[in-house]
């Protein structure tokens, strides 16, 4: 079993042992920590530890819990010069997956008497379950080709949402160095038919209000005053991203031997940044989060022109699109000295700190908007990156699963669920019986208390919460 040693009651360590080059850093309170006898994701986060070019430490965030390879809220560098390697696992299936928050210009009581109808309008425009058709209908592969390369941009570029959005997106609406050659024929088959749609079960649209402000200064400068109606969107790369995880996995597994690479656990497949291989996962990774990217952008502009139709309201605009799927080139200073790392953040979300020079200008002073959403029925977050910016400008991705979907669905019955939810003001669209049961908010941790380990590890600062009004489930 793994042993945990108690740095402070936010921050425990393990020990580098055997295989690990590093040591494993969890942040948690010890109620948050995950139950050795249910969740293996201590392992993993030591199994991780053991990945050639490892620096500073194989992290792990708040939420975590068990994931395929990397524990969902696992964080990871490695070093480009030194051999360091890029995992497909890091990342995760679903690339790019991340969240949207848009804001509106209504205050919550302008809104009730318009709710129902805000909420058909958006069950009508919104796409989801698996295969159930998308917004935007692409011309062929040649078309699909422009969006994998040009992400959200090229969807504004279209006509789907408008330029300002770009400057509130992370990496300006599209990662640099796609490379849609890299993606596999069944990858863009998939892809073809379902760039804006939600998807299924942990996915979501929220329509939700600000309830309480925490940091008054940053608040303002994110627009968020108490009251103020917003949406908060969650969605991925779809069935075109979870190929191309799927398709590199195979690709490193065959070839890590040749590089002399052995891994305590299949699930953490992997080659050098700088090999042919590695540079062909991160070509099409990229190609992918651009899908994704595109994805939140027509998600995004559907929702405007529901509010629209519905509340006569169609001035959404975005605070921030940032994803919690991802593996990027950054450079970081570790042991005195800047380097080249490739950063995996896996259910954990990039958190930049006042000053860095990819914030957006009018956001620069106060930091990034760290989107954390908690569960349905219970509401989410907003957080601010902070400048001691920890695990390499990381926090958490939400509340994090508790119980598998498995488990969840024996706990409640979706009819059970949705009347708790309407009791409480919450209005449900969408969303499958079977669906609905397995995101019972007791599938969740409690996000209050994820968040505020957050806030007291020095990850992010809390800045407001959100409460729900609305959800349209996938
Ligand atoms: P993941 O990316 O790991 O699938 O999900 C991210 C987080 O979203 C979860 O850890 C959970 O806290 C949160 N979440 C899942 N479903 C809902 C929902 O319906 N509403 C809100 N606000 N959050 C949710
Ligand atoms: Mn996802
Ligand atoms: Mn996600």
């Amino acid at each position: 079993m793994t042993r945990l040693v108690e740095e402070t009651p936010y921050r425990w360590r393990i020990d580098a042992e055997g295989p690990m080059r590093v040591p494993g850093v969890v942040f948690a309170t010890a109620d948050l920590l995950p139950d050795p006898s249910a969740d293996q994701a201590l392992g993993q986060v030591a199994a991780v530890a053991t990945l050639p070019g490892i620096v500073e430490a194989s992290y792990a965030m708040p939420d975590m819990h068990w994931g395929y390879g990397f524990p969902i809220g696992g964080v990871a560098a490695t070093d480009v010069e030194r051999d360091g390697v890029v995992s497909p696992g890091g990342v995760g299936f679903d690339i790019s997956c991340g969240v949207r928050l848009l804001l509106s210009g209504l205050r919550l009581d302008e809104l009730r008497p318009r709710l129902d109808a805000l909420m058909d309008a958006l069950d009508a425009v919104i796409p989801r379950g698996m295969s159930k058709g998308a917004v935007w209908h692409l011309r062929g592969q040649a078309e699909l080709e422009e969006v994998l390369a040009g992400g959200a941009r090229y969807a504004v570029e279209r006509g789907h949402g408008e330029p300002a959005d770009l400057e509130r997106c992370e990496d300006r609406g599209a990662v640099a160095d796609a490379d849609p050659a890299a993606i596999g024929a069944r990858a863009r088959e998939r892809g073809l038919a379902q760039v804006g749609s939600l998807g299924s079960g942990n996915h979501f649209l929220e329509v939700e209000a600000v309830s309480e402000v925490y940091d008054e200064e940053i608040a303002q400068a994110y627009g968020l005053w108490p009251g103020r109606v917003c949406v908060l969107i969650h969605t991925g790369s779809r069935g075109l991203g979870h190929q191309v995880c799927t398709d590199s996995v195979r690709a490193m597994e065959a070839v890590m031997a040749r590089y002399g690479i052995s891994v305590p656990d299949r699930q953490l497949a992997c080659a050098p940044v700088t090999s042919p291989e590695g540079q062909a996962y991160l070509s099409a990774m990229a190609a992918a989060a651009n899908y994704g990217r595109a994805n939140r952008q027509l998600l995004g502009q559907a929702a405007r022109r529901a509010f629209e139709q519905a509340t006569g309201d169609g001035g959404l605009s975005l605070l921030y699109d940032v994803s919690h799927n991802l593996a990027k080139l950054e450079t970081h200073h570790v042991e005195g000295r800047a380097r080249r790392l490739c950063v995996h953040r896996k259910g954990a979300t990039l958190a930049l700190p006042p000053g860095h020079e990819d914030l957006p200008e009018d956001l620069r002073a106060v930091g990034q908007p760290v989107l954390v959403p908690g569960s349905m029925g219970v509401g989410s977050y907003v957080l601010a990156g902070t400048p001691s910016a920890p695990a390499f400008a990381s926090a958490c991705h939400g509340a994090g699963r508790r119980l598998s979907r498995h488990q969840a669905l024996k706990s409640t019955s979706a009819a059970r669920l949705r009347a708790e939810l309407e009791e409480a003001g919450v209005a449900v669209r969408g969303a499958s019986a079977r669906g609905l049961a397995e995101e019972t908010p007791h599938a969740y941790k409690d996000v209050d208390a994820v968040v505020t380990a957050c806030h007291l590890a020095g990850l992010a600062r809390k800045v407001a919460k959100l409460a729900p009004v609305g959800v349209v489930k996938g």
